[in-house]
């Protein structure tokens, strides 16, 4: 199978080294220059905690595509997908049969990704892996992770299980999901009340975590959530919701970190809000569904976007 991993920063050059290193055909697509060509001069470099190593796997630049792929991973951010997929359609990158997989974080991918390709060659995916960007051609590893895979139709195929496999040979450690939705909506609850705060307040998650009435502060948010993932046929439990937060609490856990939406801040880049709170903000219009925390929490990025430009 001939896969490209399409925004190959962070994440995408992870998944892409994996891959490689498993023998699989994979290209990386971006259309940061540097980045590319230090990828194809010196392979992508690799920082993980004991060893510094390089990966010479394959890179191109977005304006170079040439070829088509049986799969194609989407790993920009969320709001440069539709950007990514419209030139790799205009390039004929994109043919009768090719499978488009997501594993971005935040909500409405799948719907997003149907303007392109029927949902049912659309992967949805959640990842627990995470990675990091050193410099141009260089990617920072650590920890372990998992992925969950669906199609967006939610029927098994053929092509799950390959995909499946694939990613399990590159010690990817993925499963088949049977409710992926749930997951997505899972992982988006945490970091839509992770992200947002710790950006708004400059915290790490443990300097957050530390304010004596956090739980009361966070609730109504999660309320919010649950109220419109219930009226998207999702069933997200309140209880569980809070326990996966409160996990990322320790310092053992994400507890020393600032979440990515912090960092992108930092940056002086677009943050991925409109896929978080925003979402729930423009779902729950969609349902008569007041989300006045959801819809403050994402004014409250967008001005501090704005200070950056
Ligand atoms: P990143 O910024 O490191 O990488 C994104 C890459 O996409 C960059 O290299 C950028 O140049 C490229 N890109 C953006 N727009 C493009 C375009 N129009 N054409 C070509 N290339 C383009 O981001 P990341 O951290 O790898 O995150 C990617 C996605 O994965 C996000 O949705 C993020 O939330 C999710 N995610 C990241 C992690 C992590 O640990 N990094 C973990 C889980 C999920």
């Amino acid at each position: 199978m001939k896969i490209a991993v399409a925004g190959a920063g962070a994440l995408g050059g992870r998944v892409g080294i994996q891959l490689h290193e498993a023998g699989v055909d994979v290209t990386l697509i971006d259309k940061w220059e540097e980045h590319v060509n230090a990828i194809n001069e010196k392979g992508m470099e690799v920082h993980t905690e004991d060893k510094v190593y390089q990966v010479p796997v394959k890179a191109k630049l977005l304006e170079d595509i040439d070829e088509s792929y049986d799969l194609i991973i989407i790993l920009t951010k969320a709001m440069y997908a539709e950007d990514m997929l419209q030139a790799l359609y205009e390039k004929n990158s994109i043919h009768a049969e090719t499978a488009i997989l997501t594993m971005m974080n935040g909500l409405g991918h799948g719907d997003r990704l149907a303007k392109y390709v029927s949902k049912d060659r659309i992967y949805l995916a959640v990842t627990m892996w995470t990675a990091g960007l050193k410099g141009p051609g260089q990617i920072v590893l650590t920890g372990s992770g998992g992925i969950q895979i669906q199609r967006a139709d939610g029927i098994a195929s053929k092509m799950t299980e390959e995909i499946n496999d694939i990613f399990n040979t590159a010690n990817l450690n993925s499963i088949i999901s049977s409710d992926v939705q749930h997951s997505i909506w899972a992982k988006a609850t945490l970091n839509s009340v992770l992200n947002p705060l710790c950006s708004i307040l400059d915290k790490r998650i443990g300097e957050f975590a530390a304010y004596g009435a956090v739980i009361e502060m966070i609730t109504p948010i999660i309320e919010e959530i649950i109220e419109v993932a219930a009226a998207r046929g999702i069933n997200l439990d309140f209880d569980a919701s809070l326990e996966k937060i409160k996990a990322a609490f320790p310092d053992s856990a994400a507890g020393l970190h600032y979440p990515s939406m912090h960092q992108d801040l930092a940056k002086g880049v677009q943050t991925e809000v409109d896929y978080l709170n925003g979402k729930i903000s423009e779902y729950g219009k969609e349902y008569g569904i007041k989300t006045p925390n959801n819809d403050m929490i994402t004014h409250l990025i967008h001005q501090l976007e704005m200070k950056n430009h």
